[in-house]
């Protein structure tokens, strides 16, 4: 039996000014080592900007950062862009990719986040590729059609458990305070793990971290992490508050 460990993922979106992103991610940071030995790994992407805040804050913990998205280029003329070289460069080991903000707001399609996940891979970045239905996709009994879909479309070449992290996100749970019913992540998680299983194998399928994000808090966190295919959270207002961050990390254990 393949044992995955829990990966916790903060992602702070567009927030986070130097002084409040270097304490809650050092208050993160004290509360790791304090622990001792934790049975989780816990990652925090925090905005371009204060990634280097984060990263010497995390310093010796063992606490990862990542970036929120990436370009495909190593380096080039796209002003305003990052790549996955630069994210590598500042310290980052993990980059989420395909989030539903970045493909409704950038118009993301499955091939762009595939190809940003292959120049991840080639950075030696770890993806994390978020796949989820919209509401209306859910209202139609869609679900397991689109995160097939957006698994087959997204998943880079060369993907093993080791590079690639799967994040399913229902559009309509993110920031709403509603959560699909545990029977539910249940199916879709399991759906989601046969996916990859037909794209990479049993044996990469079996070894790779499904994480669930969208409107986890403390509350909800043990029955959503309980789950046998749930590997870990995604998670986006509560890991803005170390000690709400920290009780979801401490259900997954
Ligand atoms: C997210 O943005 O990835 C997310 C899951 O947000 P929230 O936890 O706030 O729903």
């Amino acid at each position: 039996m393949t044992t995955r460990r829990p990966l916790i993922a903060g992602n702070w979106k567009m927030n986070g000014l130097k002084a409040d992103a270097q304490a809650l991610s050092r208050d993160l940071a004290q509360r790791v080592n304090k622990a001792g030995g934790i049975g989780f790994d816990m990652l925090i992407c925090p905005p371009f900007t204060v990634i280097s805040t984060v990263v010497g804050a995390v310093a010796g913990s063992g606490v990862a950062v990542g970036g929120q998205d990436c370009h495909v280029a190593e380096k080039g003329a796209h002003t305003g862009d990052i790549s996955p070289v630069m994210l590598a460069d500042q310290g980052c080991q993990f980059v989420i990719l395909g989030h539903s903000e970045r493909r409704a707001d950038h118009g993301e399609t499955d091939a762009v986040v595939k190809a940003k996940a292959e120049a991840a891979l080639a950075a030696d970045l770890v993806a994390v590729v978020c796949v989820g239905e919209t509401e209306s996709q859910k209202d139609a009994g869609q679900t397991i059609d689109v995160v097939a879909s957006q698994i087959a479309g997204s998943m880079p070449e060369g993907a093993d458990a080791a590079k690639v992290v799967v994040a399913y996100e229902p559009v309509w749970a993110i920031g709403t305070g509603r959560t699909p019913t545990v029977d539910d992540v249940a199916k879709v998680h399991a759906a989601i793990r046969d996916e990859i299983a037909k794209a990479l194998g049993n044996d990469v399928a079996a070894a790779m971290r499904i994480l669930y994000g969208g409107s986890v808090k403390p509350s909800n966190a043990k029955d959503l992490l309980g789950l046998d295919h749930v590997d870990g959270a995604l998670v986006g207002g509560a890991s803005l508050k170390a000690e709400d961050f920290w009780a979801i990390a401490e259900a997954s254990a």
